[in-house]
């Protein structure tokens, strides 16, 4: 066993405080992470304030409850079989930690779809104790190593790549499914942590891109991400001006809104995919702007462990981080108001170097 220092929400309407508990002894085919960066993902935010239950989670979230799945460290031990990784890589791990690797979802390397439910790396339980996983506002994990994704971005590079783990492969995996590429039109409607790196990927996979946002201050900005064209969502004629145009649409909105607007945007047959978690529903959409276009509505989470590891080696090559800001772990709290005010560009990234150790 080792001792972890976190920052833990003990009640939906509590702070986070800091936090001192034991990781598990390594099993044999375990990785040891020194936790150097955690991104901050809306889901974060969710789960902390138990915004998911009855949804996400059936039973909400478990306290005390450590938030965090873009995770990059430090490898600093290994259980005795454990043989991909050795001491002193640079590692990632993303929303996933085990899943049952049995059903078919897990044998095609789509684990996030795991049929018994993958063990995500917080407010899940552990496939062998059945205790609550506690995430990556912390400065030690113990992970699976077949859970354990290479990082091989240029070291200067390593803070920004821990959003890739759950923002990038959220976008990278419908975009790639879909097939997002030359020839192909894009929408990402909301430009936050996940929308701005839909723009990145959709731009570099060679797709023409189009952002959607609430936001006439994030005009340039997505145009500087990788957009083509930059539409206001609230503006219905600039709206209408984009009908019948896409193939693929992504939708990264954290609240419940009208989804016809959007679907009445995509070509024939193209697809509109949900990511964004609201946690209300959206209002159910017409049928007509379905079976009009014989349009597709879909969603899609996070992805598999084999995707992510070649969309990490995808950006790694292309040189393709998010645009983050670096916070210490005691502003957890100013970063979740700012991201609940729509003030984040684009992702927060905890240096856990800032960790308190004194609880
Ligand atoms: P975020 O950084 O807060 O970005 C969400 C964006 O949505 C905002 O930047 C804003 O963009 C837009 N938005 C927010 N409130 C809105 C409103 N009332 N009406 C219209 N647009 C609004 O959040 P994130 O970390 O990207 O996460 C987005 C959602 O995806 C969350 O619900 C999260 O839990 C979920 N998620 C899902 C998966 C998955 O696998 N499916 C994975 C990770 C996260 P504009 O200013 O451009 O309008
Ligand atoms: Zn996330």
């Amino acid at each position: 066993m080792a001792i972890a220092h976190g920052y833990a929400a003990h009640s939906h309407d509590t702070p986070l405080v800091p936090y001192t508990f034991q990781r598990r002894a390594l099993r044999d085919d375990d990785v040891q992470i020194e936790i150097l960066y955690s991104g901050v993902c809306h889901s974060d935010m969710h789960t902390a304030r138990n915004e998911w239950a009855g949804s996400v989670y059936p039973d909400g979230t478990v306290y005390p409850s450590i938030p965090g799945h873009e995770i990059v460290g430090r490898v600093t031990a290994l259980g005795p079989a454990a043989t991909r990784f050795k001491v002193g890589d640079i590692v990632g791990v993303g929303c996933m930690v085990d899943s049952c690797g049995e059903c078919e979802p897990c044998k095609e390397d789509m684990e996030s779809y795991c049929e018994k439910y993958a063990t995500w790396t917080y407010n899940s339980p552990d496939r062998v104790t059945g205790e609550n996983t506690l995430g990556g506002y912390s400065d030690l994990i113990v992970v699976r190593e077949a859970f354990v994704l290479s990082i091989t971005h240029k070291p200067e590079l390593t803070p920004a790549t821990a959003p890739l783990l759950c923002a990038g492969i959220t976008m990278w995996s419908p975009l790639t499914h879909w097939q997002a590429g030359p020839g192909k039109k894009v929408g990402i409607v909301g430009i936050g942590g996940l929308g701005h790196m839909g723009l990145k990927l959709a731009h570099a996979l060679g797709a023409k891109v189009v952002a959607f946002t609430t936001s006439p201050s994030k005009v340039e900005d997505a145009k500087a991400l990788g957009a083509d064209e930059v539409v206001i969502s609230r503006n219905a004629e600039e709206m209408a001006a984009q009908a019948n145009g896409f193939d693929l649409i992504i939708d990264t909105v954290a609240a419940p809104h009208d989804l016809d607007p959007y679907l009445a945007l995509l070509k024939r047959q193209g697809t509109l995919t949900l990511v964004g978690l609201p946690a209300e529903p959206h209002p159910s959409p017409s049928v007509v702007n379905l079976v009009a276009g014989r349009r597709n509505l879909s969603g899609s989470l996070v992805g598999g462990l084999r995707e992510t590891q070649e969309m990490l080696d995808f950006c790694a090559k292309h040189d393709i981080v998010p645009d983050i800001e670096t916070i210490a772990m005691r502003d957890i709290e100013t970063a979740f108001a700012r991201m609940a005010k729509n003030d984040v560009k684009y992702r927060f990234v905890i240096d856990m170097a800032t960790m308190d150790k004194a609880a």
